[in-house]
């Protein structure tokens, strides 16, 4: 069991900052996920973790022991790389076995932790095959077995579920979360997939253009974000960011018929956070949007489209905007519709368009 501790780690290969300096503390046990859009920084914020990467500048501490310079195989931590990286000419017994027989354990023990791993992850009637005989699941449960083994202090996992089909992904995925309940691993696990980081995550670190944007848990990320990337990153379909202009404690929406009179709790708020500016942005989830015949926003339906358990409608409010409200499943709503609609006073959000920052109410609301 292990905390990690980054403190200032950045990357650079010739001019491009690939990860600027960053400041990470992982709890002992703790499932976090790095997430963002490619190219953001959060495989080379893993291999720096690990060794397999150096950084730039920083320093990283595992166990409160500075590891920064130490090679990856003295780091006592177990990468899982998305793809499966078996031999293919071994066992799925001798797969398994391997990092214990590198490290020179005795058969016995061998024996012994491959038949405990084999049975965590269901795969002991899997042990004499080859891996070419098992499907995609069960050569990534392999791998995650060959990972287990060692009892790493932590493991690392680089989108280990991107090569599987849809089916898998989700199996797996409550395989590794499943696990990570039963060993309590410190964990980290890259994605750029939002849905796998809230399912897995315990605090979920949301990158952009190789800078940390938010650190917080599922729910803090999707309903407080800090910011615009990632109000408009988490969820599907994202959250609702109309335009407008603030004044006298009431919001002109952009394209809105009517105005928004913004909820108590927000007004010296929002003097403050937008530097006496009036241009806002106003944010709100599919689901914080309520209809109603007398409700004081309208938009028109342009599409809509069943979800299963309920229904999105996409709804105009201007020529260029779309937003997104959550409705009833059961409810027609014929195109060109209009809607008049409220928001829940506790769900919406508001974002300075100039720094792009969330504002943050002055009294708990
Ligand atoms: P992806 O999901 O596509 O892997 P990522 O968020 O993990 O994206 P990184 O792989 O960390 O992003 O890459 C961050 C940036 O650093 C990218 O612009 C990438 O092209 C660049 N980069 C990564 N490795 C190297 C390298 N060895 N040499 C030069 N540039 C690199």
């Amino acid at each position: 069991m292990s905390t990690i501790e980054l403190r200032q780690v950045e990357k650079k290969f010739g001019d491009l900052h690939a990860v600027k300096p960053l400041d990470l503390t992982i709890q002992d046990g703790e499932f976090i996920v790095l997430l963002g859009p490619s190219g953001c920084g959060k495989t080379t914020t893993l291999r720096m973790i690990s060794g397999l990467e150096t950084v730039s500048g920083g320093t990283i501490w595992l166990n409160g022991r500075n590891v920064t310079w130490l090679h990856p195989s003295a780091r006592d931590i177990a990468f899982v790389f998305q793809f499966y990286a078996l031999y293919p000419h071994l066992t799925v017994w001798r797969n398994i076995a391997f990092p214990l027989q590198a490290q020179g354990e005795s058969r016995e023990t061998v024996d012994k932790r491959v038949t405990e791993v084999a049975q965590l992850l269901r795969i002991e009637h899997l042990l004499g095959a080859h891996p070419g005989q098992l499907s995609g699941g069960d050569q990534q449960r392999v791998a995650l077995a060959r990972a287990l083994v060692r009892r790493p202090a932590a493991f690392l996992m680089d989108e280990p579920l991107g090569a599987l089909d849809a089916d898998f992904r989700e199996s797996m995925r409550s395989e590794i979360k499943r696990l990570h309940v039963l060993q309590h691993a410190t964990t980290v696990y890259v994605t750029h997939d939002q849905i796998e980081a809230m399912a897995m995550g315990d605090r979920i670190v949301v990158m952009s253009e190789a800078a940390i944007q938010q650190i917080g848990t599922p729910s803090d990320v999707y309903n407080d974000p800090s910011n615009l990337f990632v109000a408009r990153f988490i969820g599907s379909p994202g959250m609702n960011l109309v335009p407008g202009k603030y004044a006298d404690r009431v919001v002109q929406m952009a394209g809105l018929d009517n105005r928004y009179a913004v909820p108590q709790g927000w007004h010296t708020a929002l003097n403050k956070g937008l530097d006496g500016g009036s241009d806002i942005v106003v944010g709100f989830r599919p689901e914080a949007a309520q209809i109603n015949d007398r409700g004081s926003l309208v938009g028109k339906v342009y599409a809509s489209e069943m979800q299963g358990s309920s229904a999105v409608l996409h709804l105009t409010i201007n020529e260029n905007e779309i937003i997104h409200i959550r409705t009833d499943r059961l409810i027609p709503y014929p195109i060109d519709t209009l809607i008049h609609f409220d928001i829940n006073p506790q769900m919406v959000r508001f974002f300075n368009p100039k720094t792009e920052a969330a504002i943050k109410p002055e009294v708990a609301q």
